[in-house]
């Protein structure tokens, strides 16, 4: 799970953690990949105790590439881990040392397991404006994004401008999240999306 700090990249693992606990019965494993943020480790770890996840073995001082390696290692050998959620640094997207970072630990998770990560999501932050077209191509062209994330739903932003990326990069928005708690996150649905970026009050008010 990708994107810049503060978009809700730790509070969605831990959200998508319960989801698919609850709903399918899945064993998750959640990775704090997060090592520039000091309190990240223990904001997971939080999250895989409320929703019955297992957090990775977290060792400070390991980078993010190898700490990754580990967990998915670690989640082979338990055996009985469905689905492995590695949570990323907030890494701002024009720093190239960073984006190369990222770039590693999606490397080490695949050397670890041949075709993994199976699924690369980019959590947006629904408050942005434009400025997520720009994230979502540099993350894109960085690691190949196959989902999005639209985040933070739940106040008075709509999240309109994922428009434009869905159009101009064809990847699907897969979730959106509607606030801080365990169940806020829901299943994108495109209709009532569009419904809330063009309320019926509007379009009355246009027509009248
Ligand atoms: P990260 O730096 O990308 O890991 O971001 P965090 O997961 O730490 O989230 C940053 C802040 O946004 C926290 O205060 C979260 O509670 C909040 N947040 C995350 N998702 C949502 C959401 O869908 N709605 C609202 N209202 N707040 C959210």
């Amino acid at each position: 799970v990708v994107g810049v700090n503060g978009g809700g990249k730790t509070t969605t693992v831990g959200k998508l953690s319960h989801r698919f606990a609850s709903q399918s019965g899945a064993k998750v494993m959640l990775v704090p990949g997060d090592t520039f943020r000091a309190a990240a480790a223990e904001q997971l770890a939080a999250w895989a105790e409320r929703s019955d996840g297992v957090m990775a073995t977290y060792k400070e001082g390991v980078k993010p590439g190898a700490l990754c390696y580990q967990a998915v290692d670690e989640a082979c050998k338990m055996g009985d881990v469905d689905i492995v959620l590695a949570d990323t640094s907030g890494r701002l997207h024009t720093n190239c040392d960073l984006m190369d970072e990222l770039v590693g630990v999606k490397r080490s998770i695949g050397k670890r397991m041949a075709g993994a990560p199976h699924e690369v999501l980019l959590v947006l932050d629904g408050t942005t404006g434009l400025n997520m077209l720009n994230q979502a191509r540099e993350f894109n062209t960085s690691v190949g994004v196959t989902g999005l994330i639209l985040t933070k739903l739940d106040g008075t932003a709509r999240g309109g401008a994922v428009v434009s990326v869905v159009d101009e990069l064809g990847i699907p928005v897969k979730f959106v999240g509607v606030g801080e708690g365990m169940e806020d996150l829901q299943t994108f649905d495109p209709a009532s999306f569009v419904d809330a970026l063009f309320p019926a009050s509007d379009t009355d008010a246009k027509e009248t």
